[in-house]
């Protein structure tokens, strides 16, 4: 059978199973109607064409099969991102984490304020009110747009030293990511008197055994994972916000984003994509096993918006092969610095992407190479389109909308069309309701 068509054939029954493979071990008599814990994941740009690329990327070219993803599996329903009117219909990542952190439409730029540059309760906040614990696990720097939208209230994304400064009143319990640039010596002390372990480096991860830490891993955000093909950094802050937030028995809201995606897309650049894409993936089975293991656990899928306008074909050619991405050994940005500096950079370049350049390419590439890094970074990027039948329309954001993915208790009402604030709206609604004042334990129920 097919497994491609069996998410479509359950949709044609009527099942209103979030996941066809979680239908066994979660059922509904068995998960509890409202979750204890909320995960929330963006993949950050990650339109429908980067889910099917990955597919294609990731299909095994020896078996007749195309095989299924975890975002095949995991697929329930699509979003539409457009921001506040006054932004008109294509959103940035901060309106669109703004309406995922809030339920708001707001302007583009805006971190959780509406359009009178008025704060919005976040689901974060509310969260804290109610005893849950909160945090983040991000590839970008932690005070980048989405996981500002969820920690934090400012006029635009782009105040970054005062987004990070305002991370001290949140009390959060976990801020993993990128972004030591931001948060300089003074404010650092700040952060460890209120309790805050500070780690730098990734190994110094297996120490920590308790909230509260702030781990920043780079200077800005981490490396492409293209570039650091066995780390798994994503997916290991991802596994290390969990054990860190389940200690909390009230439970926990955790944000999780693959923030490279878009910053990929943005270079249109699609060996760097599918190499984030891949790391997203991981982290997101980390988080689909946890939840297996935690019947009290959801997790809700999205992206903030489309980037770069991929497509899967290009120039009127009816193909797209992945396999030239596969065997790629480095970023695009990565090969163009070796080659500006090496003497055999034709050889070299060759072995990093693969495959042998034609006359052609080398000749491109040369006039290119004079020309300086980032010349020589986006004729890279060119070669390895041709080559794959890449194409982009743009360098920005586009307002088409984007795919949302669920499993764990309650997921089923994330099913069919949405709009990226009901998303926010449907966790609001999912967390616990307002302890009331401590009564007796012998107490009847009521
Ligand atoms: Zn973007």
């Amino acid at each position: 059978m097919s497994f491609t068509k069996a998410p479509l054939l359950l949709l044609a029954l009527g099942l209103g199973f979030a996941s066809p493979s979680f239908a066994d071990d979660i059922g509904p008599a068995k998960a509890p109607a409202r979750p204890k814990n909320i995960v929330i994941m963006v993949g950050d740009g990650m339109g429908p064409a980067y889910t099917s690329a990955y597919r294609y990327y990731k299909d095994n070219p020896d078996t007749e099969e195309v095989e299924q993803t975890v975002f095949d599996r995991l697929l329930v329903g699509m979003a539409s991102t457009y921001p506040a009117s006054v932004s008109g219909y294509v959103t940035d990542s901060a309106a669109a984490a703004t309406a995922l952190a809030t339920g708001n439409k707001s302007y583009n730029g805006a971190i959780s304020v509406d359009t009178q540059k008025q704060p919005l309760p976040t689901i974060f906040e509310k969260a804290k009110e109610l005893g849950l614990s909160t945090g983040v696990a991000v590839s970008c720097q932690i005070n980048h747009a989405t996981p500002a939208a969820f920690l934090s209230h400012n006029e635009s994304r782009k105040n970054y030293d005062a987004i990070a400064q305002s991370y001290l009143s949140t009390n959060a319990d976990v801020l993993l990511g990128g972004g030591q640039s931001y948060f300089p010596p003074e404010l650092l002390a700040q952060f460890t008197a209120q309790g805050y372990q500070h780690i730098t480096r990734f190994e110094d991860l297996a120490t920590i055994t308790q909230p509260k830490v702030l781990g920043l891993f780079a200077e800005v955000q981490l490396p492409w994972a293209v570039d650091e093909k066995d780390a798994h950094r994503l997916s290991s802050l991802t596994q290390k916000a969990l054990n860190l937030l389940s200690q909390n028995d009230q439970g926990f809201v955790l944000l999780v984003e693959g923030s490279l995606i878009d910053w990929a897309g943005h270079n249109n650049d699609i060996a760097a994509a599918m190499g984030e894409m891949d790391e997203f993936a991981n982290a997101i089975e980390v988080v689909e096993q946890y939840v297996r293991e935690h019947q009290d656990t959801l997790m809700v899928i999205t992206a903030d918006h489309n980037t770069g306008g991929l497509s899967i074909g290009a120039d009127g050619n009816y193909k797209w092969d992945p396999a030239v991405l596969r065997n790629i050994s480095a970023s695009p940005d990565t090969l163009a610095k070796a080659a500006i500096g090496g003497d055999e950079w034709k050889t070299d370049l060759s072995r990093g992407l693969g495959f042998e350049l034609t006359e052609e390419e080398i000749a491109k590439l040369n006039v290119a190479r004079m020309q300086g890094l980032e010349t020589m970074s986006t004729a890279v990027r060119h070669v390895i389109d041709n080559r794959t039948g890449t194409g982009w329309t743009t360098e920005g954001h586009t307002g088409m909308d984007v795919q949302v993915f669920a499993a764990g208790p309650a997921a089923g009402l994330f099913n069919g069309h949405q709009d990226n604030t009901d998303i926010a709206n449907k966790i609001f609604s999912l967390l616990p309701k307002p302890k009331k004042v401590k009564e007796p334990a012998n107490s009847a129920v009521n």
